[in-house]
């Protein structure tokens, strides 16, 4: 029989004979040989032989008819090197006439090949993984057809499943080899920090493998549960320490909090009760844990969901206390972890150099693993359906999570194109860089400011990094978010204390807390409200309940102890309003100077402008306010009465229209004319079209997230204002719902650059 010629017959034959081979004794090498012999025979070759996949990558010849056969065992080949390293690498058939003309052919004298000229080879898989590679030889200059290929693809199953029994080579290793030959694949999740990362994936699988769920003898349980919970504890705070020594912030009150889970009265009483009825420790911990998700699945309340998963990760870490295996997985270079699901605690232990990236099975951007990926700048993407699944470890990953997806096994195409594109951006950085240190003037010699929004004491580090002018937007409810119970003054104080500090001299506007809409703080009720957009958030609570207010005014206070202090108050909507909560500050700075506190020099009381009806009450909020800061993002969702967080409508309404910019320019006109200073501290002034228009209507003070710092100082740097002004003059009145189009033509043909 010939599957040459033979078509589908031919390869059916020759595989039902393969099976039978299969079934026959012998030890799984002789078997081979015998399956190589057949196969040649059917396919009418010279040779036939097959290479397994090795640890290290490495294809080793393991059977042949044909070759010399002292080469067994001792002819071995990289993956991507030589012809059959480079069907191994690809994951794809090669069939050529002239074999040894190809660029990638290996010569290998041991095996006595040199006389065949042509070569057809495919490669072994196993659920979707290339475990080894098939090759067929012919000494004539043979046309392999698409038909020959496919048999020899057939037959490679058969060996495929012999490879795989665990005869051959341990079992282990063609399971979990170097991850090089599955096919590629592009997963999508959901962008928790965006950034592009290429490495190694680590899988973080927790779950130990368990002997004993049941056990004999609860006193020997308990001890060693609470040698476990000991443990935990200590290295939690070893933790904690750490996290302190390195700057502290934000990390630190999530592992506070986390420390308090751990010993929390609750949890340790049901895993007692759960070795009383006959579990070892490792099952009470599993069945506390698979209570715990079980109402996780039920609970649609983000607080609660997020304090149960903080116990599943808690539950994780005692289970490998109990096996022994406490420490922290310790990572390769550039290793990319894919998880379930992180705890913030887990993510802090990774050695940060040696981390790229994290894919997570589950998260959301408001889970404490996410806040803490932005604090660190590590690419992570969550709600990544199967993924421990569908990566295997040490895979090849690209983390694309600028836009939500991952490249697994990504071929070199795509590889080529990432590394483009992240050289691109070192080199844009090289570019930012050199213009750290000039000034944000225009070409015609007008000077901006620009400086950066912050959140967490983390971002800190951004104002010397980018060369900003200072800090224009802290977000102070960031840090109230991220605990579990409201700061009290001087836990507040501490905090703000440390954010003077690290500005270093330079300004910074703190935001009062502008909590409610979709920013909840865990400890508070939430209050079901239809609208919260639109309901009792920011200053209207801290209108309703003055001492919020008072003690953040005087916490800050205390943290200026005399230097300058600038605030500002959220989502004013009234004139009135600013001027009841400029009250209160004034009430706590009385307060502070009757007991002998330096009271801030100079004092300056902001308001954002967020809320369209206060443009028409300018006049009186100028009299009382000391400047004004438009956030932007709020502005344009009231403004277009259209929700800033929902993705349907993101493209619908542009900012850069001239109802927004007329409204703005009146704003800066009037501004102007109190001499009150303007900026916009929203994510418009983020992007370098809509800071141009910004300037273009008279704003000179933008505050923009860190990275745009660079962009929108190149702009700035290259752009003639006062022509720019003239043209958006006339632009504004335009009839068009954008004129982003008219904007752009503009910084192109002025030699704008960003
Ligand atoms: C804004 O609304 O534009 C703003 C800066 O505040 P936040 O994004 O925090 O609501
Ligand atoms: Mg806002």
């Amino acid at each position: 029989m010939t599957a040459q010629g033979g078509g589908t017959t031919g390869a059916r034959l020759l595989l039902r004979r393969l099976r039978a081979l299969m079934a026959e004794g012998g030890t799984a090498e002789e078997r081979l040989q015998r399956i190589v012999r057949t196969i040649a025979a059917g396919m009418v070759a010279e040779v036939c032989s097959a290479y397994v996949m090795r640890p290290g990558e490495v294809l080793e010849l393991f059977a042949t008819e044909g070759l010399k056969l002292e080469a067994v065992h001792r002819t071995r080949l990289r993956v991507g090197e030589g012809l059959v390293g480079d069907i191994a690498s690809h994951a794809r058939p090669l069939a050529l006439a002239d074999a040894q003309t190809h660029p990638n052919f290996a010569y290998r004298p041991e095996t006595g090949e040199e006389i065949y000229r042509s070569l057809m080879g495919v490669p072994i898989l196993r659920g979707g993984r290339v475990i080894g590679v098939l090759v067929v030889q012919n000494r004539t200059a043979r046309q392999y057809t698409e038909e020959e290929i496919e048999a020899l693809e057939t037959t490679a199953m058969v060996v495929a499943e012999l490879i795989a029994s665990g005869d051959l080579v341990p079992r282990a290793e063609t399971r979990s080899t170097e991850g090089i030959g599955l096919l590629p694949t592009r997963l999508e999740g959901l962008s928790l920090c965006p950034g592009l990362a290429i490495g190694r994936a680590v899988l973080h699988k927790q779950r130990p493998s368990l002997v004993e769920i049941v056990a004999e003898n609860p006193v020997r349980e308990r001890e060693r549960l609470a040698s476990a919970v000991a443990g935990l504890h200590r290295a939690l705070d070893d933790l904690l320490q750490t996290a302190e020594h390195s700057g502290g912030g934000e990390h630190v009150d999530i592992l506070e909090a986390y420390r308090m889970f751990a010993e929390d009265r609750g949890w340790l009483a049901r895993l007692d009760e759960a070795i009383a009825s006959g579990l070892s420790a490792e099952g009470a911990v599993l069945k506390v844990q698979n209570d715990a998700r079980v109402r996780m699945s039920q609970v649609v309340d983000p607080y609660l969901r997020e304090r149960l998963s903080d116990l599943d990760e808690l539950a994780d870490r005692l289970l490998r206390h109990l096996a022994g295996a406490a420490a922290a997985i310790a990572l390769p270079e550039k290793a990319v972890v894919v998880a379930r699901t992180l705890g913030p605690a887990e993510l802090l232990e990774f050695d940060r150099k040696r981390l790229r990236a994290i894919i997570l099975e589950e998260g959301s951007p408001t889970a404490h693993v996410a806040i803490v990926a932005r604090a660190l700048d590590l690419p992570m993407i969550g709600r990544v359906e199967g993924a421990l699944a569908r990566i295997e470890e040490r895979d090849r990953v690209i983390v694309d999570a600028d836009n939500g997806q991952a490249f697994i096994r990504p071929g070199d195409d795509i590889e080529e194109k990432v590394a483009e594109s992240m050289a691109l951006k070192a080199h844009r950085r090289a570019v930012f860089a050199s213009v750290r240190e000039l000034p944000s003037v225009s070409r015609d010699g007008v000077a901006l400011s620009l400086s950066i929004n912050a959140g967490l004491l983390i971002d800190m580090q951004h104002l010397a990094a980018s060369g900003a002018d200072g800090v224009g937007l802290y977000r102070t409810e960031i840090a109230f978010m991220v605990r579990d119970n409201f700061p009290d003054v001087a836990q507040q104080t501490e905090f703000y204390r440390r954010i003077y500090e690290q500005a270093a001299g330079k300004p910074v506007i703190f935001r009062t807390l502008d909590v409610g809409g979709d920013k909840v703080l865990p400890y508070w009720p939430r209050s079901g409200e239809e609208n919260p957009a639109i309901g009792w958030r920011a200053l209207r609570i801290a209108l309703d309940l003055p001492t919020l207010l008072r003690q953040q005014a005087r916490a800050l206070i205390a943290a200026a102890a005399g230097r300058p202090l600038d605030m500002m108050f959220p989502m004013i909507a009234t004139a009135a309003e600013f001027t009841a909560a400029r009250r209160i500050v004034d009430i706590e700075v009385a307060r502070a100077r009757q007991r002998g506190i330096k009271a801030p020099e100079p004092l300056r009381v902001g308001a954002m402008l967020e809320v369209p009806s206060l443009i028409w009450e300018l006049p009186s909020l100028l009299a009382e306010a000391d400047f004004v800061s438009v956030g932007s993002n709020d502005l344009a969702q009231f403004f277009f009465a259209s929700d800033r967080g929902n993705p349907r409508l993101a493209d619908r309404y542009d900012p850069l229209s001239p109802a927004m910019l007329l409204a703005l320019s009146e704003v800066a006109r009037q501004c102007a004319a109190a001499r009150r200073p303007l900026s916009v501290c929203g994510e418009m002034a983020s992007k370098p079209i809509e800071a141009m228009a910004l300037l273009g209507v008279g704003i000179g003070s933008l505050s923009m997230a860190p990275p745009a710092i660079g962009p929108v100082k190149l702009m700035v740097r290259s752009l003639e204002l006062d022509p720019l002004r003239n043209y958006m003059s006339g632009l504004i009145h335009h009839p068009h719902a954008s004129i982003r189009q008219e904007l752009m033509a503009y910084a192109r043909d002025h030699g704008v650059t960003f």
